[in-house]
């Protein structure tokens, strides 16, 4: 399979994003995701009766719950030049796993291991990565706004999971 690089690589930029290739070192397994209201987005915390303070409860479809997951990681990553710290949303950690949140976290109800076993098929994988500073002020890390796997026979992790798993079933 062909990899299709940005458009934009390697032309100018603004100076707040970069793009790079950046090996994954580590993520923190232990906070792959948060709980979100499922109209805002807004984090709610970990707590199932807890619900979003901010909509109307009338706004909700009845027939779909309230709150849903969202991936954010937290990954050490490496440059040629430098190791550090960024952070990674949603739509661009779907990319990397292949799969919702939501499906995620029933995937590891099913096998408690997984966020670690996660972890560790993405450790010393490649990516080429747009990273920007943060908008807010308090926030401390760069954000990883796109990315492409360099590896062309790359797999998102979910599929990754499904074979281990498979293989430890048999
Ligand atoms: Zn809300």
């Amino acid at each position: 399979m062909a990899l299709r690089l940005p458009a934009n690589a390697g032309t100018s930029a603004p100076s707040t994003t970069t793009t790079e290739v950046c090996a994954v070192l580590a993520i923190d397994h232990a906070n792959l995701l948060y709980r979100a209201c499922s109209i805002c987005e807004r984090s709610l915390p970990d707590d199932p009766s807890s619900l979003c303070k901010y909509c109307n409860p009338s706004s909700f479809d009845p027939g779909s719950p309230r709150s849903k997951r969202l991936f954010r990681l937290l990954m050490s990553i490496a440059t040629d030049k430098k190791v550090f710290t960024v952070i990674c949303f949603d739509r661009v950690a779907r990319i990397m796993f292949g799969t919702s949140a939501d499906e995620f976290f029933d995937f590891a109800k099913l096998h408690p291991f997984a966020a670690a076993a996660a972890a560790r098929i993405l450790e010393g994988e490649l990516f080429r990565m747009t990273l920007s500073k943060p908008q807010s002020g308090n926030a401390q890390h760069l954000r990883v706004t796109s990315l492409v796997p360099m590896r062309s026979g790359y797999q998102p992790v979910i599929e990754g999971l499904r074979e281990l798993y498979r293989a430890k079933a048999a």
